[in-house]
């Protein structure tokens, strides 16, 4: 039986992620902070004949993340695909509010607490994640790891100010990868970066070029199905290029 874990999964790309692994033939944990969405969420997939299994996890509790391991590991013995979608930015906390929306797009507004916020959901959180799953996912033969980034955290693409804490986060999430993955190239286990590009949901807004299905399908396509061990550490766009640092 095929495993896959998804963050942040009961809207948006999550969502879609877990349907393409189901319509795969992939057994998907669907997560989300709060269960009654994840079993909501659960339930309309199953209806397309997904087998998803809702469970609650907010990505930034750590024992949560723990217990979360170990019921994997009881329930089904081993991880095959673990995606880390889980995000937020400055616009998806701050909705409605157009001074919390501000706060950290510019300079004079820029609010530490806010910029530590996100960079613990956006970066310290997927690293966490590998932390509690890695006996689990060392248990498949050659699992792998998509975080999802974005093209915001490409150093050397950013050409404005403002945006200080999703760029951060970003970045980091970028660093983070590269560290976690010589910590379990011994385990076989590929951990990469995608940009899935600008996408149709509810932080990338209406305007968006592609839709959850494209988005999803091409990263499937390009990145999860081509990737091997030697490709760990990288940094992919959603059409499977490198996506430059
Ligand atoms: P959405 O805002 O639709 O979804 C984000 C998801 O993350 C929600 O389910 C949200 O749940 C969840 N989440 C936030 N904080 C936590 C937490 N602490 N624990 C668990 N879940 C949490 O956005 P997208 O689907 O667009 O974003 C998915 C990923 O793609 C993010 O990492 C984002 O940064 C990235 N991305 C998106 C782009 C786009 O254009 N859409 C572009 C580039 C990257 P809740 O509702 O409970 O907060």
């Amino acid at each position: 039986m095929k495993i896959a874990l998804v963050t942040g999964a009961y809207k948006g790309l999550g969502l879609e992620w877990c349907r393409q692994l189901g319509k795969i033939g992939y057994t998907v944990i669907l997560t989300a902070r709060e269960i009654q969405k994840a079993k909501e969420a659960a339930d309309f997939l199953a209806k397309e004949g997904i087998t998803a299994v809702p469970k609650p996890l907010d990505v930034t509790n750590e024992s949560e993340i723990a217990s979360l391991a170990h019921w994997t590991e009881f329930n089904y013995g081993h991880l095959d695909v673990l995606i880390n979608n889980a995000g937020i930015n400055s616009s998806t906390r701050a909705k409605g509010d157009k001074h919390l929306m501000e706060k950290n797009l510019t300079l004079t507004s820029l609010d530490a607490n806010e910029v530590l916020n996100m960079i613990n959901v956006n970066a310290i959180a997927p690293v966490l994640m590998a932390k509690h799953f890695k006996h689990v996912l060392a248990k498949s033969n050659g699992a792998k790891i998509i975080n999802i980034g974005s093209w915001l955290g490409s150093i050397s693409e950013k050409n404005t100010g403002g945006n200080y804490s999703y760029s951060v986060s970003k970045s980091a999430l970028s660093m983070m990868n590269k560290i976690l993955s010589y910590d379990i190239e011994h385990d076989k286990i590929t951990t990469v970066v995608v940009n899935p590009g600008w996408v149709q949901t509810d932080m990338g807004g209406a305007r968006a070029g592609l839709t959850t299905e494209q988005s999803v399908k091409s990263v499937i396509d390009h990145v999860l199905n081509k990737i091997t061990l030697k490709d760990s550490g990288q940094f992919f766009n959603q059409d499977g290029k490198q996506h430059p640092w």
